[in-house]
């Protein structure tokens, strides 16, 4: 949370009648107050509010903030993930310009260790063809089961990555498990595997083959994380899955939910042109 939000929130806190002290962009005791009397007013409470430290509790009176003038934060938490980073942008962005900017992508740039996706085949090698050639591919194992999106009764425990990527891909998952656990992970629907391998065209393209065909890309919960829905209705954008996105970009992985506002369920091991 930077200095212009909090000046943002002594701003609304005013002119709500409430008394942040002086508008300075530092979080005092006063702006405290007033920000735990605003947040008293929400309904729903979020719950455990009370005992928040005062930094979360500026977090959620600025989500509680976006949600007013119709901008999705996600769940009012106080806990600052992409849906608040966008929200929160988004609400400044209003009060500037009278309009609603469209997503912008907001991470730091992952570190370059793959190409683009037009230097891929030179990188990786021919794509896959349907019953033609295969990429030299390996098997990753992974260290919680995997549920099949398509058939959730059946599970499997690895993921097919490209060879070159494959320890890239061990390494991921191995920090993926460390930080959440198998029973998060399955709470999270980060257990649900929804393509890695195939050997076919990028979706809507006639031409233009998808990372998929290379085997370096990943999708995961295809149903809550819709091709064309945006980080207001993507189950990925929430604030919960922060650190999965972080651990695949500090491999130089490009989430396209991240940079594009689309397709959350995809990673790939390939930078946008
Ligand atoms: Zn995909």
């Amino acid at each position: 949370m930077r200095a212009s939000h909090i000046r943002f929130l002594q701003t609304r806190l005013a002119a709500m009648g409430h008394d942040p002290g002086p508008v300075d962009g530092l979080r005092g005791p006063r702006s405290d107050a007033a920000i735990r009397t605003a947040l008293a007013t929400l309904r729903p409470l979020p719950k455990g509010w009370q005992i928040w430290p005062p930094r979360r509790r500026a977090v959620a009176c600025l989500q509680a903030l976006a949600r007013a003038e119709g901008i999705d934060p996600g769940p009012i938490d106080g806990l600052w993930g992409p849906q608040t980073d966008y929200a929160v942008t988004a609400l400044l962005a209003l009060q500037r310009t009278g309009q609603r900017p469209d997503w912008r992508d907001l991470r730091p740039a992952p570190p370059a260790l793959w190409p683009t996706e037009a230097e891929v085949a030179a990188t990786f090698g021919p794509h896959g063809q349907l019953g033609g050639f295969t990429p030299p591919m390996v098997k990753v194992p992974s260290p919680w089961p995997f549920r099949i999106a398509w058939n959730l009764a059946e599970t499997r425990g690895f993921l097919w990555a490209h060879e070159n990527t494959a320890a890239s891909v061990a390494r991921i998952l191995q920090r993926i498990h460390l930080h959440y656990g198998a029973q998060r992970l399955h709470d999270l629907r980060l257990d649900i595997f929804s393509g890695d391998y195939a050997p076919r065209l990028m979706r809507g393209s006639q031409s233009r083959w998808s990372m998929h065909a290379w085997a370096i890309a990943y999708d995961f919960d295809d149903t809550e994380n819709r091709l064309h829905w945006g980080a207001d209705r993507a189950r990925l954008a929430r604030p919960d899955y922060l650190p999965f996105w972080e651990i695949w970009e500090a491999e130089g992985w490009t989430s396209l939910g991240r940079s594009r506002n689309r397709d959350w369920m995809h990673v790939q091991a390939a930078r946008l042109d």
